[in-house]
């Protein structure tokens, strides 16, 4: 049992909430041929993983990664039919600036997902019982309980046609007995998980702290979120969906998937690669996340220079 390191077995995305977020207009479906073609165009992009540093996920733990193709014979978890909405249940007191930081991760996951995201109205930490809290001897951080946030306030919250509810909190969690904290924790049965945002940084120290504490936000959401639409962890390319021990390495890792795991993507939300790039370039430009801007920038220009 790892007491002082994060782990992220388990970690389910939290989502911003953004107000009235719909889904954009859809092209026709890309086809599994037209998304292999894809993944080769960007293969040339890709920084391969080399081997794992001590301490890195892939050291720890052995995962054989999954490719597009395997993802598709998976039987995935599909946001379609009923089930197309993802939920967000802010959970807990935000600094203007963390709700700003929560609103943005909600546009965000709207734009990257091509699905709407609606907000639960606001819960207040009142509703945890003092058996689900604690203080953390070490800071002095009030801490609440995972399971509890999963079990007790979540899973009865999730309204018919949600593909999945998130709580979110800037409150510190811990998810058992004999571990110090976890940045969040998921049931993925059940479609929901819980994510806090304590540890990302004080978005309000200065700008760069800000950007930092968004890309830790966005690049957790989405990946976490691929989880719950069965995309497992990339094990191939350097990749949004790697996974990470600890939050340095989750710091080294790119916001943008690789193309095997773009196609999963674009083949789980039926969204054409090109459309899905430029709404993240987009919104990199934006709040000026210059290195993923450019990344995908280079990565349209490579999808556009072979059509
Ligand atoms: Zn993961
Ligand atoms: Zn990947």
């Amino acid at each position: 049992m790892r007491k002082w390191f994060a782990q992220i077995v388990l970690w389910m995305g939290f989502l911003g909430v953004t107000l009235g977020a719909s889904p954009l207009p859809r092209a026709a479906a890309p086809s599994v041929a037209e998304l292999q073609a894809m993944v080769v165009k960007l293969a040339p992009l890709q920084r391969k993983l080399g081997p794992p540093r001590p301490g890195d996920w892939l050291s720890i733990h052995e995962e054989e990664g999954q490719t597009f193709k395997e993802y598709l014979v998976c039987a995935p978890v599909l946001p379609r039919g009923k089930r197309h909405v993802l939920y967000l249940q802010p959970l807990g007191e935000f600094s203007p600036d963390q709700r700003r930081i929560v609103n943005l991760t909600g546009e965000f996951m709207g734009l990257y997902f091509n699905l709407p995201v609606k907000p639960l109205e606001d819960l207040p930490l009142s509703v945890i019982p003092s058996r689900a809290r604690r203080t953390l001897a070490e800071s002095g951080a009030e801490q609440i309980l995972t399971s509890y946030v999963l079990k007790r306030i979540l899973k009865s919250r999730l309204p018919w046609d949600g593909a999945a509810a998130l709580a979110l909190t800037a409150t510190d969690l811990w998810p058992r007995d004999g571990w110090n904290f976890v940045f969040g924790e998921a049931s993925l049965k059940a479609r929901v998980g819980v994510w806090s945002i304590h540890r990302y940084g004080d978005p309000s120290k200065d700008a760069v702290a800000f950007r930092l504490c968004l890309l830790r936000a966005i690049a957790t959401a989405t990946h976490e979120t691929g989880h719950i639409f069965s995309m497992r962890h990339c094990t191939r390319y350097a990749c949004n969906m790697n996974g990470s021990e600890t939050l340095e390495e989750a710091d080294q890792q790119p916001l943008a998937l690789c193309p095997e795991c773009l196609a999963k993507l674009c083949w789980a939300t039926r969204t054409r690669p090109l459309d899905h790039l430029h709404r993240m370039e987009a919104f990199c430009l934006k709040m000026g996340l210059k290195q993923e801007e450019a990344f995908y920038r280079q990565s349209i220009q490579a999808l556009e220079a072979h059509r």
